[in-house]
């Protein structure tokens, strides 16, 4: 087992993260114009044809001020958004297993400095009962987090963890995908996750400006920029091919944050075939031991944040875009027109935080989420805003992932599965959890969506499977 100091021993041993250039990125940055009216209709013509944006492009849709230009550009993604997701919106949870950790990152209240923090990682038995409680609440997709700690948290605790959430059942419940959000590591250590079945590798940069990452990263292994940069190289090479990016909003300017995004999706895209699968937009939020007025030199309004929001949708079409419950609920229900794709819902950030008595999360959180809302109270909203919600998480079990999945992504024909599988997942949630009140909702926005479906042996195919479920069959997916 390795020490910290190792650990941060090794990670100087890491490749340079040169495909992220600093000061071309910056210079696309200062140059860019807002386009003219002209150019922008230019602009989102070909965006609306959903083949994605080169970095140019989007450096100068990142310009955009003009009130009635942003009108244009947020139409487009809605139009984008439509035509590759239709209505459905995946929902997951995250379940954190541990807040050791010997990182100082600034904005974290897991940082290694925080002596007020309640320690605590959660035992295989009390990772089996969070896994009930969250089965209980309908959730089959979770994000698996945890703080970077070589000798409370080592990689094999959290492959036995894996195995136990897969292997933990409640009545119908079932987790089915397992994603991983832990500290950047080695191949091998990839390679293990890979064969543990799990989903997707998610890894947030926090920031892709150099300076900045140092600011905020001043110790412990993480603090070593090119190593974590350079951890989806890694992942990749270990076999993990659905990769998740991300980058915590607030610390340096969202524009050159936005156009780091792409570059790293573009280098991956190069070097590997296949890009990344999701992208994160977390906004720097509250936590406890963090002061914020340090932390948040680049703070993003609401307005910009749905800017970076449409602006991603169009740049990158196929790629999932992941909102957490750190926005308020009206922001959230609004941005799922401009381009989000899955949310996360009744999450608690804190060790052990699904107990039925709340009090122990502010102890253990990692931040102070502001949607607070149930799962059935998140599923209306999403139903009453004309979406379908869906738990499937199919494509990872019929082995679409990485390069075959993007390859059916590109080409449309993973919608013809996403509807249906949306439809019989949310059928289930109906069937299995959803209170009488969500239950007619529910049922009212199945019928429009499995009309909805423009093939008729598939929509014939999801009512007599529709049936299935009612007679008890559980888990149908195309
Ligand atoms: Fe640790 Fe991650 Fe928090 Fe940094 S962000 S302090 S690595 S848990
Ligand atoms: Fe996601 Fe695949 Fe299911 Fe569509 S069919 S919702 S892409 S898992």
């Amino acid at each position: 087992m390795f020490t910290a100091q190792q650990l941060i021993e090794r990670n100087k041993q890491s490749q340079p993260a040169d495909f992220i250039d600093q000061a071309q990125l910056q210079s696309l940055v200062d140059s860019a114009a807002e386009p003219s009216a002209s150019q922008l209709e230019k602009l989102m013509a070909k965006a609306e044809k959903a083949k994605g944006l080169s970095t140019e492009e989007v450096a100068s849709l990142l310009a955009v001020e003009d009130p009635d230009k942003l009108d244009l550009l947020f139409a487009t993604a809605r139009k984008v958004k439509e035509k590759i997701y239709g209505k459905r919106i995946v929902l997951f949870a995250p379940l954190y297993l541990s807040n050791y950790c010997v990182n100082s990152c600034a904005y974290c209240a897991f940082h290694r400095g925080n002596k007020r923090l309640q320690r605590k990682r959660l035992s295989l038995d009390e990772v089996a009962q969070q896994v009930k409680i969250l089965e209980r609440m309908g959730h089959k997709r979770l994000a698996v987090e945890a703080g970077e700690d070589p000798e409370n948290c080592p990689l094999d605790y959290v492959l036995d963890v894996i195995q136990t959430i897969y292997s933990t059942t409640d009545g119908n419940g079932s987790i089915r995908r397992v994603n991983v959000n832990i500290a950047a590591t080695t191949v091998e250590e990839y390679r293990k996750l890979h064969e543990a079945g799990i989903g997707t590798y998610i890894l947030f940069q926090e920031t892709y400006h150099r300076p900045t990452y140092e600011r905020v990263h001043p110790a412990g292994p993480k603090s070593l920029y090119d190593w974590h940069t350079t951890a989806m190289d890694r992942a990749m090479e270990g076999g993990c091919g659905d990769v998740g990016l991300g980058v915590l909003f607030g610390l340096y300017d969202y524009r050159f944050e936005v156009l780091a995004l792409l570059a790293h999706n573009q280098h991956l895209e190069e070097k590997y075939g296949v890009g990344c699968h999701t992208i994160s937009v977390p906004r720097i939020r509250p936590a406890q031991s963090v002061d914020l007025s340090r932390v948040v030199r680049y703070p993003v309004s609401e307005d910009e944040f749905r800017k970076i929001v449409a602006i991603l949708r169009l740049a990158v079409p196929y790629t999932g875009l992941i909102l957490s419950t750190r926005e308020r609920p009206a922001l959230r229900d609004e941005l799922l027109s401009l381009g989000i794709s899955q949310v996360s819902a009744a999450s608690s950030t804190g060790v052990g935080g699904y107990e039925e008595k709340k009090e122990a999360e502010c102890e253990t959180a990692q931040f102070l989420p502001d949607d607070t809302r149930s799962v059935d109270q998140v599923l209306a909203s999403i139903c009453s805003e004309g979406y379908l919600p869906s738990y499937c998480t199919a494509c990872y079990r019929q082995g679409r992932t990485g390069e075959h999945f993007m390859d059916l992504a590109k080409d449309g024909e993973i919608q013809t599965f996403c509807q249906p599988n949306a439809i019989l997942t949310f059928k289930e949630y109906l069937l299995d959890y959803a209170p009488p009140s969500l239950v007619e909702l529910g049922e009212e926005t199945i019928a429009r969506q499995l009309e909805g479906i423009p093939n008729q042996q598939l929509r014939e195919e999801t009512k007599r499977r529709l049936l299935q479920l009612e007679q008890g069959e559980r888990d149908l997916f195309f």
